[in-house]
């Protein structure tokens, strides 16, 4: 079973300015995944509207790409078996209050206007958003000490 998957996850700018940059890294790196890339970055709302384009008829849509854009994002791509589906557990439902405690949203938000985390929502929407957010030389191929600790095969 292949453990390359990857997947975009992103601090949004309550989570940096609230301080949960290190708990939200932590919880990734100690589930056994591999940090691939990242950066602090403010989005520009053309940016943003790209990475949103699914919601654009949304009528949350200019508050979301608002909120996005006020202030650094901690961009991130995090790679490993069953990435994409296993970071969305991580971060838990998209409503922090039907986010069960133990998910960073269950633990660390409210509303879902300020629920502190992205992460991709299928491989292929993963890939577009790391090729949006990342270049090709910002991803990092390394074979980490753990592998085979995290891995039986
Ligand atoms: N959002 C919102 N109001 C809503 C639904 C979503 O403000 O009623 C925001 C919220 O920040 C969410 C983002 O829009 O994280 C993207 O929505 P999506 O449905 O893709 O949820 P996600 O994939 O982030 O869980
Ligand atoms: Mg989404």
């Amino acid at each position: 079973m292949s453990s390359s998957e990857q997947t975009f996850i992103a601090i949004k700018p309550d989570g940096v300015q609230r301080g949960l940059v290190g708990d939200i890294i932590s919880r990734f790196e100690k589930r056994g995944y591999k940090l691939v890339a990242i950066k602090l970055v403010t989005a520009t709302k053309e940016h943003l509207e790209k990475h949103y384009s699914d919601l654009a008829e949304k009528p949350f849509f200019k508050g979301l790409v608002t909120y996005m854009g006020s202030g650094p994002i901690c961009a991130m791509v995090w790679e490993g078996r069953d990435a994409v589906k296993t970071g969305r557990v991580l971060l838990g439902a998209t409503n922090p209050l039907a986010s069960a405690p133990g998910t960073i949203r269950g633990d660390y938000a409210i509303d879902v206007g300020r629920n502190v985390c992205h992460g991709s929502d299928a491989v292929e929407s993963a890939q577009k958003e790391i090729a949006l957010w990342f270049d090709k030389a910002e991803v990092q191929s390394w074979k980490s000490a753990q592998h085979d600790w995290v891995y039986e095969k």
